[in-house]
């Protein structure tokens, strides 16, 4: 049984057929997503989903890409149309019962936009509602390895329960992060040739740390690479972890289910 524990099903890649691919996702041993907001129409279109199908759960928060929307006045809003987010709008989402975390958030320095300045300011405030409510937490960090640890040390450190999603960093960021006790997301790019660094990373975490992660429509493993991604490509990723840990592919798809509702809080089924 496979826990997707990072994907965004609200995505328009999938309008023409969501719900045939929702429907596909049991056949394929897919039993439950968390399906991850990133701003604030994508977060309310988690929500929905988590309300519209039973095997759903919703991540609440703002992608450091669109930090942005916290900066918007109402009056901005009316005039162009643009969502706004704020700190109330994101503890209101939280309030859900089907709101397992806050995320994604973090830093994303690839590109220029929003300013650095910007991303920081509302990553450490999302970081501190994710404390008070006692919320596990989801990090996007890319290109930003330092200032992200540094702000999350400012935070509280081993205080939080987190994934590091998709993570991009090497064995020595792996360890930072193992050693306060977080967990690290893997997915698609681990079955790519050139993702040398993060076969090593994989190899160095322990198993009880692992969370198995399409982030789709992104990130498709090979032999799909470049298409859409889907949770029903999972098992070509177990595949690859457990050659790479030279365990069976049922010891990573057994370990990884745990942790998922560890990780989230959630009861696991009984058999
Ligand atoms: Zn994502």
């Amino acid at each position: 049984m496979i826990f997707d524990t990072h994907a965004h099903y609200d995505d328009e890649a999938f309008q023409a057929d969501r719900a045939e691919v929702l429907n596909e996702l049991s056949a394929s041993g897919i039993r439950r997503v968390v399906n991850v907001g990133a701003n604030r129409e994508s977060t309310e279109n988690s929500l929905k989903l988590a309300e519209e199908y039973d095997f759903f759960y919703a991540a609440a928060g703002v992608h450091p890409s669109d930090t942005a929307e916290f900066e918007r006045s109402p009056e901005e809003t009316i005039r162009e149309g643009e969502p706004a987010a704020s700190l109330d709008w994101l503890r209101r989402c939280l309030r859900h019962p089907k709101a397992v975390a806050v995320g994604e958030i973090g830093l994303d320095y690839h590109w220029n936009e929003p300013d650095r300045e910007i991303q920081k300011k509302w990553f450490s405030a999302q970081l501190t509602l994710a404390k008070a409510l006692q919320k596990p937490v989801i990090i996007h960090s890319r290109d930003a390895a330092k200032d992200t640890l540094d702000l999350i040390r400012e935070a509280g450190g081993p205080d939080f329960s987190m994934v590091i999603h998709c993570f991009s960093y090497g064995v020595e960021m792996a360890r930072e992060y193992l050693n306060m006790g977080y967990y690290l997301g893997i997915g698609g790019v681990v079955t790519f040739a050139n993702a040398k660094k993060l076969k090593e990373v994989v190899s160095y975490m322990p198993l009880d740390r692992l969370l198995l992660e399409t982030d789709c429509p992104y990130l498709a493993p090979v032999p799909h690479r470049g298409k859409r991604n889907w949770s029903g490509y999972l098992p070509g990723v177990i595949q690859a972890i457990a050659g790479l840990k030279q365990v069976s592919p049922e010891t990573v798809e057994q370990a990884a289910w745990e942790n998922a509702f560890r990780f989230y809080r959630l009861p696991q089924p009984r058999e």
